[in-house]
């Protein structure tokens, strides 16, 4: 039976790469993974930067049954005044309702379209865009990653994964993520600015929050729309709700997904009312989805929202992120970057890290690199990890590393 499920999971599971981890996980709670043999591991990347409050956190479990005995889908997207959709809006909108240094000129978000992804968030913020600028071009990041359709992967930073998918949309132009001369390439021809406020795939970057300030005046000045994806980087992850909250910048459009469902799978892109209006004429029904925004995944995105902020997830965040750094002292190591429990620990190459996360997981700690960027180990935990598990976690990585 063991066997031949994962001789199965390689005949007739879709494979994108000749080594996958092919792990055999046969139930998850908490910071934990449990093996078929029963072996367990620490999830020290929640599964991508998802399960922020842990796996099957009670809450979110308790609101998913209580949403199953009520209905699953019931139309498609927009039509139908659903309960858990009004309340996850509503909740979603009050954590913006905050003044920032430098605010939009469209003023405050207080409208969310809700989708099934990062990427179709995305998809919808970039015909957003499109449709309110009349404008053709958006510029993006080097090394950004904002998904796999090909909007998304248009406006995505590495040319790597672009080139035997080509032709992709035109219009694109690229800058260095926090590089402030790149900004005068951002012009009265820009739809919008898609920005990460911390490069995740990258390896987990943090421009200045005066680039950020720079950015939001010079978007301001030329009309174009800002838009944060804080796809990774939101939910508590990075020490406040949104890590755009400590840069002190206010988006025009903002991204969520991964974390935000708890588990389950749910995005939105955020936008003032006024900028939203564009998707109601001309064309009627100027974006459409069939599951955006699924009675089960906002009720557990609801609760996930509210463990994170009744248990003040994200404050904590900042002071167990200094905790794994502290402990993460290695002459193999040459610094862990990082905001909050977003973490990347660079070594000399990814020929040193490789054995070192391949040993790790033989040990019962799942760690694993970034996209962009493969000599750093990536460390994103659950936010709900103690610091009793930060310890014995630290304790295996720092006795591999010898
Ligand atoms: N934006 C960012 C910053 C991401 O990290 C990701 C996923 N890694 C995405 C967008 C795409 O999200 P999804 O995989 O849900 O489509």
């Amino acid at each position: 039976m063991h066997s031949s499920q994962r001789q199965l999971f390689f005949n007739h599971l879709a494979q994108t790469s000749d080594f996958p981890l092919a792990l055999e996980i046969e139930r998850a709670e908490g910071v934990f993974l449990y093996g078929q043999d029963g072996k367990r591991y620490f999830d020290l990347i929640s599964g991508i930067a998802v399960s922020n409050v842990g796996h099957r956190h009670p809450e979110v479990l308790a609101a998913i049954h209580a949403q199953l005995d009520k209905y699953l889908h019931l139309m498609v997207y927009g039509e139908y005044v659903q309960s858990p959709q009004v309340k996850l809006a509503e909740a979603l909108v009050n954590t913006l309702a905050l003044s920032y240094e430098s605010p939009s000129p469209f003023g405050l978000i207080d409208s969310v379209y809700f989708t099934n992804s990062g990427t179709e968030a995305v998809e919808g913020a970039m015909k957003l865009a499109k449709r309110y600028t009349g404008r053709p071009e958006f510029i993006s990041c080097v090394n950004a990653y904002h998904g796999a359709t090909q909007g998304a992967l248009s406006i995505s930073g590495a040319e790597f994964f672009k080139r035997n998918f080509r032709p992709l949309l035109p219009g694109i132009k690229q800058i260095q993520h926090g590089h402030l001369p790149d900004l005068e390439k951002i012009s009265c021809r820009t739809a919008a600015v898609v920005i990460e406020v911390i490069g995740g795939e990258s390896g987990v970057r943090i421009p200045s929050s005066a680039y950020f300030h720079a950015l939001r005046q010079r978007c301001t000045d030329v009309g174009a729309l800002l838009v944060f994806d804080e796809i990774q980087t939101g939910f508590g992850r990075t020490g406040t709700f949104w890590a755009s909250e400590n840069v002190g910048v206010y988006p025009d459009i903002l991204l969520s997904a991964k974390g935000m469902g708890g588990g389950m799978p749910i995005g939105a892109f955020m936008a003032s009312t006024q900028l939203m209006a564009v998707f109601r004429d001309n064309p009627i029904l100027g974006h459409i989805t069939t599951f955006g925004g699924h009675p089960v995944s906002c009720a557990a995105s609801l609760a996930t929202l509210q463990v994170i902020r009744s248990q003040n997830l994200a404050e904590q965040a900042n002071a167990k992120g200094e905790l794994i750094k502290s402990l993460l002292v290695h002459p193999k190591i040459k610094e862990v970057r990082g905001q909050g429990l977003m973490l990347a620990a660079e070594m000399e190459s990814f020929e040193v890290l490789k054995p070192i996360i391949d040993r790790c997981i033989l040990a019962g700690v799942i760690t694993d690199w970034f996209l962009f960027c493969d000599n750093s180990m990536r460390i994103a935990p659950p936010l709900t990890i103690s610091e009793g598990e930060i310890r014995e976690a630290m304790g295996v990585i720092s006795g591999i590393l010898g």
